[in-house]
């Protein structure tokens, strides 16, 4: 059997499809939903789930929640708000410091996966070895590598990596829609925001595009609401614990919110002798949580652009993640893509039956359905010049697979650097660099070398490189997940930023083509003159001679328009003079 997990940020379900349906497999206690919370005990085995949850205000910094956040991250920006420790240097992979023992995040989703298989046996009376594990969207390689490895780690065969909100649209049932029906899928939880753009055509799923934010999420909404009520209303707490215990009673007041107009939170002894009382309305909760819901807005808007469609052309919304269970959340929604939303599953659990129907599918109980996601972003190489030179584009449907054959740029050049980018800018360095590796090949002459680069990702997002040194058939296969190194570039801005950066980048694109192609012709032109000799009349020479200056002139500046135009202006110019030395050449 095939169980379908949704490994998520705040909580974690597996499900299974039995006897014609999806069941969510309930613990011990009879709870689906398991809190991704892990405490590391100074001695014993690690709790997960709920008991692990009440630890987390008697003994924060042993207890790590919201671990999702750093599958397959470097160390960064969000490590001064958790009250666990968090180890290494900048740049280097998130380790979480539990006393004396580091422990890495995809341990953390192994403890969370193997409670959740154990559930899943005691429950069917059988062994599992197999699931299929969901990951938001926009999850990069490194991120589903270590979702991959956590699987691993726990026992688990992880069968397929399968994107969030491809997972709900088969829970909301939409592959028995009409045909050709577009739907949007927002999915707002505790730590991820994802909003994906699907097609039905044919029997077929497609994502049409992707776009999120790997860290933005009710948790996002619970710190505004911690300082909010320190700040605006003068409560002052001094220890870990208090704080933690404050958290925790301004997440369930969040929660309550969802249905109350108003709710009061009291805290007995919560610093010392203080026994605060604070009256919470939604009103408050909605202007401190409004900030956090806007910002999809964007994310909302270029999925549709990237589709090549507007609002009118969505069909269906499905909510998925706990925080669409906010009210303001849905009318935000509803305001967004300009229709009331579909709310009919329990936003909770729509990814873990997902996840279980996928299952089922690949298992071959149920038929008929095929999922096809997209790469979040573009993956290429560096070339010549710093520039990215994109081999598979964002967007593209998976598995895929595409190749390029690049040359040699200088004469007897004995290797070549493939660095691995994925990013929509235009200049390598502004990527993300997911690995690099040297491919030997034959010396020869400038040109003449031919190396074959080709990306193939798998069904589960896992991008492999192949380099092929066409001449010697020697080649190298790098699979991206081990040669990790995602700058610590926060993964929303990308987008942003390419936007933003876009008439300069395509202005520098410009200006290094034509830097390449000019520093090319120079010294051919210089050697032409030397060998045309009296071939050449004064003026023909004077407007060769004013092209170089012009060329020459631009290189200094920085206007692609120009340098291009001088560029074309000189390759005009010695128009006369190539045909005069090739003629020369064939009489000799
Ligand atoms: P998920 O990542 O989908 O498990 O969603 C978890 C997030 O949903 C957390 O930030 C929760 O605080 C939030 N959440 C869960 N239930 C509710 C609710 N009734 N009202 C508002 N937010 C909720």
């Amino acid at each position: 059997m095939i169980v379908g997990i949704d490994l998520g940020t705040t909580n974690s379900l597996v499900g299974v499809f039995d006897g014609g349906f999806v069941s969510l497999i309930a613990d011990e206690a009879g709870q689906r939903l398991t809190p991704s919370v892990v405490h590391f005990p100074v001695e014993g085995v690690p709790l997960v789930g709920r008991p692990a949850q009440r630890l987390r205000v008697l003994s924060p910094e042993r207890t790590v929640f919201s671990s999702k956040r750093f599958m397959g991250r470097r160390v960064g920006e969000e490590a001064a708000q958790m009250p666990y420790q968090l180890v290494g240097n900048k740049g280097a992979p998130v380790m979480f410091g539990l006393g004396d023992n580091r422990v890495a995040p995809e341990n953390v989703a192994a403890e969370i996966l193997r409670k959740l298989k154990q559930d899943a046996e005691r429950a069917l009376g059988e062994s599992v070895t197999k699931a299929v594990v969901t990951v938001p969207a926009y999850f990069n390689d490194a991120q589903r590598g270590a979702t991959k490895l956590a699987g691993e780690l726990a026992g688990l065969d992880v069968v397929r990596i399968l994107n969030e909100p491809t997972a709900a649209a088969l829970a909301y049932g939409m592959d028995r829609r009409p045909e050709s029906t577009r739907i949007a899928v927002y999915d707002f939880g505790g730590g991820t925001f994802d909003v994906s753009i699907l097609e039905l055509q044919g029997g077929v799923f497609q994502v049409l595009s992707t776009n999120g934010n790997t860290r933005l999420g009710g948790d996002d909404i619970d710190s505004a609401l911690v300082d909010y009520v320190e700040t605006q209303l003068g409560l002052s707490v001094s220890t870990p614990t208090a704080r933690a215990r404050l958290l925790e009673a301004l997440v369930a007041a969040k929660h309550s919110l969802s249905e109350a107009e108003e709710v009061s939170v009291s805290l007995p002894f919560l610093d010392g002798l203080d026994s605060p009382e604070v009256l919470l309305s939604r009103t408050v909760l909605e202007i401190v949580a409004r900030p956090w819901v806007e910002k999809t807005r964007g994310h909302c808007l270029r999925a549709l652009s990237d589709a090549h469609l507007k609002v009118e052309d969505i069909a269906e919304v499905i909510l998925v993640g706990g925080s669409t269970r906010m009210p303001l959340v849905r009318q935000f929604v509803a305001e967004v893509f300009q229709r009331e939303p579909d709310c009919s599953r329990n936003p909770d659990e729509a990814v873990a039956e997902g996840a279980a129907l996928q299952g089922a599918i690949l298992d071959g109980k149920l038929q008929n359905v095929v999922l096809l996601d997209v790469t979040p972003l573009s993956l290429g190489i560096e070339t010549f010049g710093g520039l990215m030179n994109v081999i598979l584009p964002r967007n593209s449907t998976i598995p895929c697979k595409a190749g390029e054959m690049f040359t040699n740029a200088l004469p007897g050049q004995r290797s070549m650097l493939v660095r691995v980018l994925q990013g929509e800018r235009e200049l390598a360095d502004a990527n993300w660099e997911l690995g690099r590796f040297e491919i030997p090949f034959t010396p020869l002459p400038k040109g003449q070398a031919r190396v074959g680069v080709q990306f193939e990702i798998d069904a589960n997002g896992i991008l492999k490189v192949l380099a092929r040194d066409t001449t010697t058939g020697k080649e190298q296969v790098v699979d991206m997940r081990s040669a990790v190194d995602v700058s610590d570039e926060a993964v929303e801005k990308m987008l942003e930023d390419a936007l933003e950066h876009a008439f300069d980048d395509m202005n520098q694109r410009a200006f290094t083509e034509a830097k390449l192609k000019a520093q090319e012709m120079l010294p051919s032109v210089a050697k032409a003159l030397g060998l045309a000799g009296d071939s050449l009349d004064a003026d023909e020479r004077e407007r060769i001679e004013r092209g170089v200056r012009d060329v020459q002139d631009a290189l200094r500046g920085e206007g692609a328009e120009l340098l291009k135009r001088s560029v074309a202006e000189l390759d005009d110019a010695t128009q006369r003079l190539a045909a005069v030395l090739m003629e020369r050449a064939m009489r000799r």
